[in-house]
């Protein structure tokens, strides 16, 4: 892409995630005929904190980062959403993901709001005494939002199971006592749910298992192509395979291997690990990332970053379904195009809502003291994510709309009903 495309206001806007989320907030929410001041209550976030994070360098001296911690949405229990770590971290953007947190909650009935947080940092340049001091300090600052009852976080983008206990403790020691259902994705050990890493990419093996039954094809003549190869699109990936599934395709930030009569996924995953690259895998032909969202295939599942199918290449994407398990892949512009090519898209707050749906099994468990087999945490997972796309897909049918608007349609309606319910306290 040369510089001015890059440059190009139209792109910026296209590919601002706040922007994406509210023109399809709108849309819902005009098709709804919402009322204007549920519109008006539930187009803007609750509360938006911002901190400044005083942190102790390995050096000895302090550097100040700044975070942001966005509860949108309150009206159906505690906000849940993840924490995200890195140097373009935007308010927009975590805006946006924690709306989106709110609709996915919302679109898999678990009793949550939604809400995210970010820190504006360079993990990789970080060691783990700096990371453990930024965690605890950020934590300190928001210790009088969050809370089982208040905001629930989670691990996101460069956050993980060790960033969680971090989190967990420092809120324990001003609570005077051990409070686990203050996060999830905690480690098995100290709270966490069994099932819970797999669990993003189990919930979209389980909506694309119902997608494919709409087309008549099985697994093993349904070819998948998957962008990014870490939890959700590795996991995905390997589940995927193991339920005889054909993956034709897979990548890293590097780019993409595909073989047309199927890539031994365990194999690609264990050289992944070993090099940190797909890219010396043998047999295989070598893609781009926007190479492979191209390929002939009958399911394209992008998991790894926003912005990927754009009104410039959606075009061009060839797949009959789309599963969405990255937040944000496709640009609201795309929609369109995907639509009038007859595309069926499984939309990213369905698609991906396995993992939030684990974190409140995890929060039910922490809550319970009380902790389930691996395979009853499957089980209950499945059912709620058939029977979640169930709900879109007649919702769909029922209001003559794409599944996209239908999802945000069911998640707002469910978000509105419960704030009417409550009443608005003005
Ligand atoms: P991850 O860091 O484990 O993996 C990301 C993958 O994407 C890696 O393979 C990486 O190489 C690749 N990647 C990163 N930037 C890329 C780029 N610009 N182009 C191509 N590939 C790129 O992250 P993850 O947890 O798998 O999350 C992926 C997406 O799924 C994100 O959008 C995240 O918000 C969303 N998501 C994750 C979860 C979860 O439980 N992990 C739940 C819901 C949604």
């Amino acid at each position: 892409m040369t510089k001015a495309m890059m440059d190009d206001p139209r792109r910026i806007r296209e590919e601002n995630p706040f922007e994406s989320m509210m023109e399809r907030f709108d849309r819902a929410a005009q098709l709804l005929n919402l009322n204007p001041d549920l519109y008006a209550v539930m187009r803007v976030p609750s509360r938006e904190i911002k901190v400044y994070v005083p942190v102790r360098m390995d050096s000895g001296r302090i550097e100040v980062f700044e975070g942001f911690r966005v509860q949108h949405n309150f009206a159906r229990g505690p906000a849940k959403g993840g924490i995200r770590y890195a140097p373009d971290v935007h308010i927009d953007e975590v805006r946006a993901l924690a709306a989106w947190m709110t609709w996915k909650c919302a679109v898999v009935n678990v009793p949550f709001g939604g809400g995210k947080g970010g820190v504006i940092c360079d993990p990789m340049q970080m060691s783990i005494g700096e990371l453990e001091r930024l965690t605890r300090r950020y934590a300190a600052e928001l210790i009088d939002f969050i809370g089982p009852e208040r905001d629930v976080p989670a691990p996101d983008m460069n956050t993980n199971e060790q960033t969680m206990a971090w989190i967990m403790d420092t809120f324990s020691m001003h609570a005077r006592h051990t409070v686990t259902a203050v996060v999830t994705g905690k480690p098995v050990e100290l709270g966490g749910s069994r099932g819970r890493r797999e669990a993003t990419g189990r919930g979209l093996l389980f909506v694309i298992n119902e997608a494919i039954k709409r087309f008549k094809l099985s697994p093993p003549n349904t070819r998948v192509v998957v962008q990014g190869s870490g939890n959700v699109g590795g996991i995905g990936a390997r589940l995927l395979h193991e339920a005889g599934y054909k993956v034709v395709a897979i990548s890293d930030i590097f780019g993409g291997i595909y073989n047309p009569d199927g890539i031994d996924i365990p194999a690609a995953l264990a050289h992944l690990q070993q090099t940190r690259s797909l890219q010396e895998f043998p047999n295989v032909e070598h893609v781009s990332n926007s190479e492979l969202l191209e390929l002939e295939c009958d399911v394209l599942a992008p998991c790894a970053t926003e912005n990927q199918i754009r009104s410039e290449n959606a075009g061009r994407i060839k797949c009959r379904i789309l599963a969405e398990g990255a937040n944000g892949p496709t640009t609201a512009n795309a929609d369109k195009i995907l639509h009038n090519n007859g595309v069926f898209v499984i939309p990213d707050i369905l698609a991906n809502a396995g993992g939030v749906t684990v974190s409140y099994f995890e929060w039910v468990q922490d809550r319970m003291g009380y902790f389930w087999k691996e395979e009853v945490v499957n089980e209950r997972l499945s059912d709620v994510m058939v029977a979640s796309f169930n709900d879109v897909v007649k919702y769909a049918e029922n209001h003559n709309v794409d599944t996209r608007t239908a999802a945000y349609m069911l998640a707002i309606d469910r978000v509105a009903y419960d704030t009417r319910m409550r009443g608005i306290y003005a």
